[in-house]
């Protein structure tokens, strides 16, 4: 890429929560291959990030692109409505042959913000159905689910500044976000705040959303298997779905192929998307159970109303089932143990250095919360000058490497970070 190039992307091109008028730096990259990310002038960077948590199995995957080239030699893409194909069928097989059990029908979508639409408009949709009107979604604070406006609705309403869009988005009830870590002791009050909620909102209530055991964006918690359970419980005895949005848990990367089989427990309503397809193009799924998709199905509309052009894409579908496929030969559950046990090893005595609130890890995630924000530009050029590519955000620097990556390449990732946080010019001002 030319500066030339550069100097257009700075002029006209949005990227991710950044301003126009005073863009944050970008970084060229031409081309990606294993857990490498190449820039223009020739450098490499490790990825540390695995595309936001996409590209499970590492960049240019064999595997990956001979299944796209043969889909693209059949039919990149056709309609879904009155037509089907081998490719969407596959997959939706393998989905619901490997979700948690209970979830038989599957709605295939652009996004994960679109996967979340597509549940949330589910639950309302079953409701009406049944004669009942409940419009109001039960969360937790420091929750995160997309973008767009339904979806935002239920993110946590300070981090995602619900301040902006008042009046466009409908009031939503949050729960106090779980306090106990994952490995922490259980206490027994840690859900009493969610339990008040439910029990008074019941009767409005269509469903309750939540991302089962890693609160992502929203601060990268780790919170215990039986606050899950428990809204589980909680969910059935007061008659309310429940919706897990697995799109940054799932596949793989807490530890479990999803993150609600730590609780053991089945939701009513399942949003999977990012790695899905191994991070090689845009797809999510929203899966249900029979009796939900019945219920809407009989009821007054007669069908679910949703139905994005792109559904069921053929050429995400076939490499989304190729990279489900090699998930199924298990070498995931190892790759990622030795991952995790590795960056315990790294990062979690770093908990004793002055820049260090808490340093956590699970499954393929480890995560340093520092005391001060970062300073986002510069700590991105110190992390790129090192060779690796690490974003922060916030108080937050954290890793979710492809599960491929090597020992040697992932110590160059948590070295970095190591390094940074003795650099105090790398971090604002409290
Ligand atoms: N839910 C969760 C838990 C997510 O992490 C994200 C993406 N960060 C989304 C929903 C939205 O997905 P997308 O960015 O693909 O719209």
């Amino acid at each position: 890429m030319t500066p030339a190039d550069l100097a257009f992307d700075r002029d006209h091109i949005w990227h991710p929560y950044t301003s126009m008028s005073q863009p944050l730096p970008v970084y060229p990259v031409v081309a990606a291959h294993q857990t490498d990310l190449h820039l223009t002038d020739g450098r490499k960077l490790i990825d540390g990030m695995s595309s936001w948590w996409a590209a499970i199995h590492g960049y240019n995957h064999p595997r990956l692109n001979q299944a796209m080239r043969a889909q693209i030699e059949q039919m990149s893409h056709v309609m879904f409505g009155g037509i089907t194909h081998p490719s969407a069928v596959a997959l939706c097989r393998q989905l619901v042959e490997m979700t948690p059990a209970g979830l038989e029908t599957v709605f295939l979508a652009d996004s994960g913000s679109v996967a979340v639409e597509v549940s949330l408009k589910m639950a309302l949709q079953y409701w009406q159905a049944r004669g009942e009107r409940r419009q109001r979604f039960l969360t937790l604070r420091n929750g995160y689910h997309g973008d767009t406006f339904a979806a935002m609705s239920v993110c946590d309403p300070q981090n995602s500044m619900h301040s902006l869009y008042q009046g466009y988005l409908p009031s939503h009830l949050f729960a106090v976000a779980p306090a106990c870590g994952f490995d922490d002791e259980w206490q027994d009050r840690d859900t009493d705040d969610f339990e008040r909620l439910i029990r008074l909102h019941a009767g409005e209530l269509a469903a309750v959303i939540l991302e089962p055991i890693v609160q992502g964006a929203g601060g990268m918690r780790f919170y215990h298997p039986r606050y899950l359970q428990r809204v589980r419980e909680l969910c059935d005895r007061h008659n309310v779905l429940l919706i897990a949005d697995e799109i940054a848990t799932g596949f793989g990367r807490t530890g479990k192929l999803f993150a609600c089989e730590h609780a053991g427990i089945s939701p009513d309503i399942l949003c999977v998307g990012k790695a899905l397809t191994g991070g090689t193009m845009t797809l999510s799924a929203t899966l249900t159970t029979r009796e939900v998709a019945n219920t809407i199905s009989n009821g007054e509309a007669g069908c679910f109303m949703h139905g994005p052009t792109f559904m069921g894409n053929p050429l995400a579908c076939a490499v989304a089932s190729e990279s489900l496929a090699i998930l199924q030969e298990n070498r995931w559950q190892q790759q990622v143990s030795t991952i995790g046990t590795q960056l315990k090893a790294a990062l979690l005595p770093l908990q004793a250095m002055p820049e260090v609130a808490h340093a956590r890890v699970l499954g393929t995630i480890g995560v340093i919360e520092t005391h001060r924000p970062v300073n986002m530009a510069a700590l991105q050029a110190f992390f790129v000058e090192r060779g690796v590519w690490i974003r922060p955000f916030g108080k937050l620097i954290y890793l979710m490497p492809p599960y491929i990556i090597k020992p040697a390449a992932l110590k160059q990732l948590t070295d970095a970070i190591a390094a940074a946080l003795e650099r105090p010019e790398l971090f604002l001002h409290a």
